[in-house]
Parts: structure tokens; C-alpha cells; sequence
């Protein structure tokens, strides 16, 4: 009966005006679309404003976008939110002239040459980015701007990201080794669950974050950040969290789901 009044409780078709989604672990696992997601998410757009909101900075939105039309949910970019877009429009806000030195694929520097934000041998400013092309070299040249002062932003935190085979190496894991190599973590990070990506969604959305849920499958990412800024917070179990995991942390969700294939059953 306690898991009954635990689990239970709001109607996500009422009480809900937006959806953030979160995509690895929630809506898919690499390339094979989480059972029943899709359909999931055609339902929902009927009645719903839906954004996939993801801290996976390894690919522009153009890319995430291109991939969810494939796998059969029209997207744009206008539909999609990353760690390194909140961490662009940070900067435009609050550090326009910096010159910065990327960590990044090349599809992702460039996302941040294209909103005006300049790059620079002598950089002022590191910005992490879970960097599939990542290399020593950029490794050294992190770490030695990092080492003499540079400004130090991570777009998020995420030690690990699943994929259908296990999880791979994700930012968290180089910002150990910086770490490691510096002595410094980063003087901010701008995904979730911080605070930098709720005001970018919400400038976008322009919805009311306690009409806002974020469903997704990370508690100490997807989870804290709905419960630290304000939205409503649903977990599913289709990804890195299960039940036993959820029920030992202590955190206080507003709802539990087996998958995004549930929302509104
Ligand atoms: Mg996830």
C-alpha cells in the first residue's frame, strides 16, 4: 500500500503543461529507440510542449535532432537543449568577450564559433565538453590554461554515459583527471542538475517551471535537477537508476515509471 501512495499521485496529463526529456537512458540507448518511447512521444506532443533536454555535449543539437527524425520523432533544433547549448548561452550573457579554448568534437567547437563566441590560442576560458575526439594534446592544453588561471567550465557533470553494450567514459571521468593533473574542478557547470540549463530551457519555453517536468533516468543528474529548481521530477526506471537504487537514496520524486512508454497510463 506505502508503494501505492509513494508511486501514485500525479497526473501527468493534467498537471503537466511541458515535458523535458532526457534522451540516453530515457527516450534511447545508442541507437535503439527505448521500447515503446516512440509512440510515447507522439502521444505526448499532442497535448504537450516536449523539449529533450540532455546533458550529452559530445554532438550539436542539429545532430540529436536529425537522429530522433530518424528513429521516427520529427525533431528541430528548435526541440532540442544541450549542456553546451546552456553553456553558449551563458557565455553570451555573462563572459561575451572571452576567448576560449574548446574540448570538443569539431561539430561542437564550431556550435560555439557560430553564436559569436571566439576562440584563441592565448584562452581566458576552458570549456569542457564530453569530447569523443578527445586527445592528449587537448588533454595538456586544458590542463596547463587550467593550471594558470583559466575560467574552468564543464557543461555537466555525468561520470558515465549508457549505451546499449555498457557506459562509456563521460566528462565527469576527464574532470577526475584534471583534477588529478590541476588540483581544480571547474568554477561551473552548466547542466543538469545545476541551475545554468533550467533558466536557458525556461527562456525558451517560457512555461512556468511548476507546470515543467523533467522525466528522466539519472537521480543524481535528471532528479536533482528537477528538485532543485523548481520542476516537477519523474523518474523512469528504463535507464541507469532502478527501483532498489531509487528507494536507497533518500530522494523524493514526484513520480516513478517503469518508461517513458507509461507516462500517461
Ligand atoms: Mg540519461
Amino acid at each position: 500500500m506505502s508503494q501505492m501512495i509513494q508511486y501514485c499521485g500525479m497526473d501527468l496529463t493534467k498537471d503537466i503543461d511541458c515535458f523535458l526529456l532526457d534522451l540516453d537512458g530515457t527516450v534511447y540507448f545508442g541507437n535503439r529507440p527505448i521500447e515503446g518511447a516512440i509512440d510515447a512521444v507522439i502521444r505526448m506532443r499532442k497535448s504537450k510542449r516536449v523539449i529533450f533536454l540532455t546533458n550529452n555535449s559530445s554532438a550539436t543539437r542539429e545532430f540529436y535532432a536529425r537522429k530522433l527524425t530518424k528513429m521516427g520523432i520529427p525533431a528541430t533544433v528548435e526541440d532540442v537543449y544541450t549542456s553546451a547549448n546552456a553553456t553558449c548561452d551563458w557565455l553570451i550573457k555573462n563572459r561575451p568577450n572571452a576567448k576560449l579554448y574548446v574540448v570538443a568534437s569539431p561539430d561542437v567547437t564550431e556550435e560555439f564559433s557560430r553564436r559569436g563566441l571566439s576562440t584563441d590560442e592565448e584562452a581566458d576560458t576552458v570549456v569542457l565538453t564530453f569530447d569523443k575526439t578527445l586527445d592528449y594534446k587537448k588533454l595538456t592544453d586544458a590542463c596547463f590554461l587550467i593550471s594558470r588561471g583559466a575560467f574552468y567550465i564543464a557543461t555537466h557533470p555525468d561520470m558515465t554515459c549508457p549505451v546499449e553494450d555498457g557506459e562509456l567514459p563521460d566528462i565527469g571521468s576527464f574532470m577526475r583527471l584534471i583534477e588529478g593533473t590541476t588540483g581544480k574542478l571547474p568554477d561551473l557547470i552548466c547542466g543538469k542538475p545545476y541551475s545554468t540549463i533550467a533558466e536557458g530551457v525556461e527562456a525558451m519555453t517560457g512555461i512556468p517551471r511548476t507546470q515543467t517536468a523533467m522525466i528522466g533516468d539519472r537521480l543524481t543528474t535528471d532528479m536533482r535537477f528537477a528538485l532543485d529548481n523548481g520542476l516537477k521530477a519523474v523518474l523512469t526506471l528504463s535507464g541507469v537508476t532502478d527501483r532498489k537504487t531509487y528507494e536507497a537514496s533518500g530522494l523524493k520524486v514526484d513520480k516513478v515509471i517503469d518508461s517513458l512508454a507509461v507516462w500517461d497510463r
